[in-house]
């Protein structure tokens, strides 16, 4: 006799990844429900990408303001209140809450407020902020609870922000320092400085950015440093005392102290699996907490699926969106697609910012010979203006096949340049289709499609980076 479940699907977490697979699951039919206990949207929209972009938009207006002179502009010192900024990112946050909750009623997806926890192979237990707790049953459980920034394991790690309290702060901190070398703290350190504060930002390595391109990297280190942001390597924190001023005391692994209104940790996101029941029920889990997957993102246990940052492959929400999208289409659109993590683009909004789409040059190299065409330059909007910023472009071409397989931009509007490439680097673009294509007069971008003198081939012995080995990303499909 066929089994009667509350649910064909039931999922828990309502972020990028839920939202999306929720929604499609329902427009192919399937009777949905989903379990959140935070806002609707998850990292991405309330303390992720949304609201850090609107704060990396409002951070440039310093310099926006500064450029005005060299074309003629007077402009009065401008000032800036932090209450102004946090209000507005919260009522837009709001409005896309709002907009999440629609969209799922929209398509008739039943939303249960509250924890879940898997409690069965095809039942979820749900408690809601005020103790009472539901028991659902679904033929499938998706499992798209994200992850949550680690934290620090030093003394005074009480008094270290993390991520999400940035976007809650009282007040703009005077001065800050921000701990990792990774997207969250660049991308902070812009903010904090283009809103006025002094940034001290330190990594544990020998040049921040691990895994992006090395010319990248150090474009961004000389820019950031130009800009008067105390960057330090080798240097990680040792501790941390809050004085009875309120100011906190930071001592560095160098021995040094810094004084400071806060310090954030962004030192990378583990997955939030504690407490889901994942345990009980054998769905198999890494070292770090992630869930295993197959290439269905079907987990261990087989009416048990999991996409999003819980399965610990690329934490960006784009992927997310896909995975959500793959196992919807699959279970309830006849679909029977697998996920492609080839030439996954990403932007770091670090100011100035990185996109980049496929291989870096280390990456390239270490597996066939390549050909690299560099150009550094002055963006024209600054050629009128006191700030002295260069932007880098940068082709990665696999010499034999003449493919592009690598593009990296790092300067003003990186990340809406690379978008396009992706799509020629993931149709398989060689340099001479870039060649003959025509540039459009003037920007910046032109640059891509007009470069045509190959960089000398290094002297390998001067470009070793005594640092850990650059991780390479090793998508893990399981066999279950
Ligand atoms: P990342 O993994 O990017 O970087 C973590 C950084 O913290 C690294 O520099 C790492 O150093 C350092 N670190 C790790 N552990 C410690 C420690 N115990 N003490 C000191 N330093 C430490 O993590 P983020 O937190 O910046 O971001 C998490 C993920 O979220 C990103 O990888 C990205 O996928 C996603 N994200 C994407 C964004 C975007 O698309 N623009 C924006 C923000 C986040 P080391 O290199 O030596 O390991």
């Amino acid at each position: 006799m066929a089994h009667s479940y509350d649910f064909d699907l039931f999922v828990i977490g309502a972020g990028s990844a839920g939202v999306r697979a929720s929604r499609m699951a329902a427009s192919f039919g399937a009777k949905v429900g989903v379990a959140e206990f935070q806002a609707l949207g998850g990292t991405c929209v309330n303390v992720g990408c949304v609201p850090k972009k609107l704060m990396v938009i409002g951070s440039h207006f310093t310099e926006e303001w500064q450029d005005a002179k060299g074309y003629g502009f007077s402009v009065e010192p401008p000032t800036f209140d932090w209450s102004v900024l946090i209000a507005n990112k919260d009522r837009e946050i709001a409005r896309l809450n709002r907009v999440y909750q629609s969209l799922l009623e929209g398509r008739g997806v039943k939303i249960e407020r509250g924890r879940a926890k898997l409690v069965g192979p095809h039942e979820v237990e749900v408690t809601s902020a005020d103790g009472e707790t539901k028991r659902h049953s679904a033929e499938t459980l998706l499992v798209a609870v994200g992850g949550k920034p680690s934290r620090l394991q030093i003394p005074g790690a009480e008094h270290v922000l993390i991520s999400d309290d940035i976007f809650h702060l009282k007040e703009l901190p005077r001065r800050i320092l921000i701990v990792g070398g990774g997207y969250i703290a660049v991308e902070f350190a812009g903010v904090f400085h283009g809103l006025g504060a002094h940034v001290t930002q330190i990594y544990r390595g020998a040049l921040f950015l691990r895994g992006f391109d090395r010319d990248v990297r150090v474009h961004l280190d000389q820019e950031m440093r130009h800009r008067g942001i105390d960057l330090r390597f080798h240097c990680d924190l040792a501790s941390v005392e809050k004085l009875p001023s309120g100011e906190l005391r930071a001592v560095l692994s160098d021995g040094s102290e810094l004084l400071l209104d806060a310090i954030l940790a962004a030192v990378g996101r583990e997955p939030n699996t504690k407490e889901l029941g994942l345990e009980a029920l054998g769905v198999q889990v890494d070292r770090r907490g992630a869930i295993a997957v197959n290439d269905s993102f079907r987990t261990s246990v087989p009416s048990v699926y999991a996409v999003g940052d819980v399965i610990d492959r690329i934490q960006l929400t784009p992927v997310a969106l896909a995975e959500g999208m793959i196992v919807a289409r699959n279970l309830y659109g006849g679909a029977q697609a697998k996920p492609d993590y080839e030439f996954v683009p990403s932007a770091v909004f670090s100011q100035p910012s990185i996109a980049t789409v496929g291989l870096t040059e280390e990456e390239a190299r270490a597996s066939f010979a390549v050909d690299i065409y560099k150009s550094s330059f002055t963006p024209m909007k600054q050629s009128m203006t006191e700030r002295k910023e260069k932007m880098l472009m940068k082709l990665v071409v696999e010499r034999a096949s003449d493919r592009v397989v690598g593009v990296h931009v790092v300067g003003p509007e990186a990340a809406e340049i690379v978008q396009g490439f992706a799509v020629a680097l993931k149709c398989g673009a060689k340099k001479s289709d870039f060649d003959s294509t025509i540039g459009i007069h003037p920007t910046a971008a032109e640059e891509l499609v007009t470069m045509r003198e190959r960089c000398p081939d290094p002297d390998v012995s001067q470009t070793v980076l005594h640092e850990e080995p650059t991780p390479r990303r090793v998508i893990r499909h399981h066999e279950f």
